[in-house]
């Protein structure tokens, strides 16, 4: 006969999903409350007094004005041991919001399209849950509030502020709520997860003139386009097929009449990869081609390449860890999702690059309640039975952790 009875084990980890499923309603309320007061990236001043007011009033030591709105807090286990950071973002995007809730946003032109305030209140309950057991233990965890992750980023100036040391984090975990995977979901994986943005803009210098007379003339608009056209082959045939890469052309703008040969073309783009041999690289290959081409039709450029983030990469050791916790914590058959990737960005990547971490995916659409628009789409919503698992999720790899 098989025994129903549970194991020591199972009735902690039971007893530790009734307790965290308890902060589900407060858990809402908070999401629900900064989802109806979205702020720019280091503009978070009001999101910022919202979590300075629920740390004092738990009782937590904090630090604010990182970065400008940054926080992070710090929960003293009772016992000596290593020291986790948890990651969450708090800003929204310049999107006006189209979804008819009561919780809609009331910041006209700026809404939380990407889940970070969902990120912020499961942060906030980790907070208060690790804040109640602290007792039990073994290290310390900063939860770091993050301004500006859209853009420019807060991660770097935050790194720079000194949030890794005193004391040093050991390692970083974090999640995204994820409408491109079902809720019950959760995707990880060991190494690159998301890529690294590099961003271009490029000024097209030809010689304007009469549209009948091409002869007297350098044209841009030609220019550009045997620019665009030869961009394509960076992918193509300069990065290893077995290498993901994106170079993509946003704008190409240029030209004022039909009858007029353009003097300039202005086009700009972004290129996306994963495997940080890449950085530079694609860069190179680029202004390769765009001086190549001007060279060709005797016009001239300015080009500006700068990077966003680098590519978000999990250590192995920390994957791991987060991939035994979620076999436990997700009980749908979906389950766990490995080699889960996506070419879009996170920086999250600064904070993976100084200390080994894991960042990870938690499934978060739910097409049956309309919730599966995806991210940066003014209908973004998802469903919120996620975020008390985003907590189960962080409060578990702590106790691995620091135990
Ligand atoms: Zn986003
Ligand atoms: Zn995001």
């Amino acid at each position: 006969m098989v025994s129903t009875v549970p194991t020591p084990t199972d009735t902690h980890l039971a007893n530790v999903r009734l307790e965290i499923r308890n902060l589900q309603a407060q858990l809402v309320l908070w999401r629900r409350k900064l989802h109806q007061n979205p702020e720019l990236g280091f503009k978070e001043h009001q999101t910022a007094t919202f979590i300075t007011q629920k740390l004092t009033e738990w009782g937590i030591p904090h630090e604010t004005g990182i970065a400008q709105t940054g926080i992070v807090a710090m929960i003293p286990g009772d016992k000596p041991g290593k020291v986790l950071g948890i990651r969450a973002d708090m800003d929204a995007l310049p999107i006006q919001e189209e979804n008819d809730v009561p919780y809609r946003s009331q910041n006209d032109g700026v809404m939380h399209a990407c889940g970070h305030d969902g990120h912020t209140a499961i942060a906030l309950g980790t907070a208060y849950y690790l804040w109640q057991q602290r007792d039990r233990l073994a290290g310390t965890v900063k939860i770091i509030f993050q301004p500006a992750e859209e853009g420019p980023g807060g991660a770097k100036p935050m790194i720079e502020a000194g949030v890794l040391q005193n004391p040093a984090v050991d390692a970083m975990i974090g999640l995204h709520l994820w409408n491109n995977l079902p809720v019950g979901t959760l995707g990880v994986r060991s190494g690159p997860l998301m890529a690294a943005v590099e961003c271009f803009r490029c000024t097209l210098l030809g010689k304007g003139g009469h549209g009948a007379m091409p002869h007297q003339t350098t044209d841009a608009v030609l220019v550009g386009s045997q620019v665009v056209n030869a961009l394509q082959t960076v992918v193509a045939r300069n990065v290893d097929p077995l290498d993901s890469a994106v170079v993509t052309v946003g704008t190409f703008h240029a030209g004022t009449a039909l009858n007029v040969i353009a003097d300039t073309a202005h086009i700009s783009g972004t290129v996306r990869y994963f495997n940080p041999k890449l950085e530079g690289f694609i860069q190179q290959r680029i202004e390769a081609i765009i001086a190549g081409v001007c060279a060709s039709h005797g016009a001239s450029y300015d080009l500006d390449y700068w990077q966003l983030y680098p590519a978000t990469v999990n250590d192995g050791e920390m994957a791991a860890l987060v991939q035994s916790v979620a076999s436990e914590v997700i009980e749908t058959p979906l389950g766990v999702v490995p080699e889960c990737q996506t070419m879009g960005g996170e920086d999250m990547s600064f904070f993976l690059r100084e200390v080994p971490g894991c960042y990870f995916f938690l499934g978060a659409a739910n097409g049956a309640k309309q919730l599966d628009f995806p991210h940066h789409h003014p209908r973004f919503d998802f469903d919120e039975s996620v975020l008390c698992v985003g907590v189960e999720m962080f409060a578990r790899c702590v106790e691995r952790f620091c135990s």
